[in-house]
């Protein structure tokens, strides 16, 4: 009995340090099992991410998700919509992308486990992620402003995710008659590309002076003032005079209510009955954000600008429109920034170091004419939380420059979007 009991003890011991040396052989070959970065979102924050992980780690195991196949941008959409440009040169493919190594998976993410750490996919199949970059962009809010909703949309276009509402703006502008009034509806603060509105305005003007000469542009505003103000009227009043009329919100430009069946918009002061109307309502982050718990009572994602990390859920990066950045815009300049700023703290962070504070651009061109370019520039970095301007760097256009220096702003203009669109879609 005694005996058997050592018998089996030694065998057991036996057992047990073959089964420590398998795990001891097995344990490098776990450690090496390389680390799963999911992003979500293949915009120009979510691809220019994918992208960058893997040149940092080119070990990682990379996934982009993201709802189509093809990317259609936004900048430089105005001109789409003034008839300048052909929606074919605002969209992207995902081939070059997918060729570096990076998975693709072409849908719609549904429903996240920060737990479990998994997606759940609409095809009903699942991922698993060690770190995960949302960049879902925005989602545009159609309780916010009573009569407009998603069917209204199809009457009263925003344009402000471009694709079908770009080129139905642009045929209503195409169809409306030499003196008809068309509106832009402005949301306050913070939405998607604060220039875009009045570069849009600009464009569209342009259109207008040279196509349908006796109609007028209003923008009905929920603000009293707007990025480059003084450089777009001055520009609106050298190029269009009397076309554009601004109306602040302190002279009553804030839309309350629209109709879409009669093409009316109201505000407390007056009710406006337009031929187009062009209706940006308020905007809110990418709705798989709020279903992954990563936005706070103001529909937008708070994060730690050193890492862009969720300070609500850890192991998910917010990144782009979606994150609450501080002084940096929602352009997809400061989204292409931050999603290398993001890759370079999780490849810390997977290896175990602490991401260093960073420092980041944005410039922001605005096209007020085909020839007529203005811009913005920031440097920001990590401050309370949020980013914050580094005082005196960046600027404006200056106010008085002659007008070979504003076509050289508009190639700059130009040149930046083919360099972008080069280097997040190949
Ligand atoms: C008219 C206009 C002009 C602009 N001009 C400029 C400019 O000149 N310069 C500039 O820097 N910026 C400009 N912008 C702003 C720029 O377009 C955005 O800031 C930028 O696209 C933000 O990038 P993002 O990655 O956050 O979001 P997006 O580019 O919108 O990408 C988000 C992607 O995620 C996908 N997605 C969302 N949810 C899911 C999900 N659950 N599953 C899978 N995929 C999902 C979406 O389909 C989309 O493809 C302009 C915007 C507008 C509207």
């Amino acid at each position: 009995m005694t005996q058997k009991n050592h018998t089996s003890r030694r065998e057991f011991l036996r057992a047990a340090a073959a089964a420590t040396a398998s795990l001891a052989l097995a344990s490098p070959s776990l450690a090496q099992s390389p680390a799963r970065v999911v992003v979500i979102g293949g915009g120009f924050g979510g691809a220019s991410s994918a992208r960058a992980l893997r040149q940092l780690d080119p070990s990682l195991d990379v996934t982009l998700v993201t709802a189509d196949r093809q990317y259609v941008a936004c900048p430089f959409s105005n001109e789409v919509i003034a008839g300048d440009r052909a929606i074919e040169a605002q969209q992207f493919t995902y081939e070059k992308i997918a060729a570096g190594g990076i998975k693709l998976v072409a849908q719609m993410a549904q429903t996240i486990d920060p737990q479990a750490r998994t997606i759940g996919l609409a095809d009903g199949s699942t991922l698993r992620y060690d770190r995960l970059v949302l960049s879902p962009g925005i989602d545009l809010r159609f309780d916010a402003l009573p009569g407009y909703d998603e069917a209204a949309a199809s009457r009263m276009p925003h344009a402000w995710k471009a694709g079908e509402q770009t080129l139905l703006l642009r045929r209503q502008l195409e169809a409306m008659d030499d003196g008809g009034v068309v509106a832009i509806v402005v949301p306050a603060t913070p939405f998607r590309c604060p220039p875009g509105p009045y570069e849009r305005a600009s464009l569209i003007a342009h259109y207008l002076k040279t196509r349908k000469p006796r109609s007028k542009l209003i923008i009905l505003d929920s603000k009293d003032a707007f990025s480059k103000q003084r450089l777009f009227q001055a520009a609106w009043q050298e190029l269009y005079p009397g076309l554009i009329e601004w109306v602040a919100l302190s002279q009553g430009g804030k839309v309350t209510s629209v109709d879409p069946a009669t093409n009316t918009l109201v505000t407390d002061f007056a009710t406006h009955h337009v031929q187009v109307a062009n209706v940006i309502p308020p905007q809110r982050a990418g709705r798989i954000a709020e279903i992954a718990g990563v936005t706070d009572k103001s529909g937008w994602c708070p994060i730690n600008p050193v890492s862009l990390e969720s300070t609500q859920v850890p192991n998910i990066h917010v990144i782009g429109d979606a994150c609450i950045a501080g002084a940096m815009p929602k352009s997809a300049f400061s989204a292409n920034a931050q999603a290398k700023t993001c890759a370079g703290a999780i490849v810390a962070l997977l290896a175990g170091a602490t991401p260093t504070s960073p420092k980041l651009i944005n410039t922001c061109y605005s096209l007020v004419a085909p020839d007529y370019g203005i811009s913005i520039a920031g440097v920001y970095q990590p401050r309370n939380g949020l980013f914050a301007d580094i005082e005196g760097a960046g600027g404006t256009s200056p106010l008085d420059a002659p007008r070979d220096v504003r076509a050289r702003e508009a190639i700059y203009a130009r040149s930046w979007f083919e360099t972008i669109g080069a280097e997040v879609f190949g």
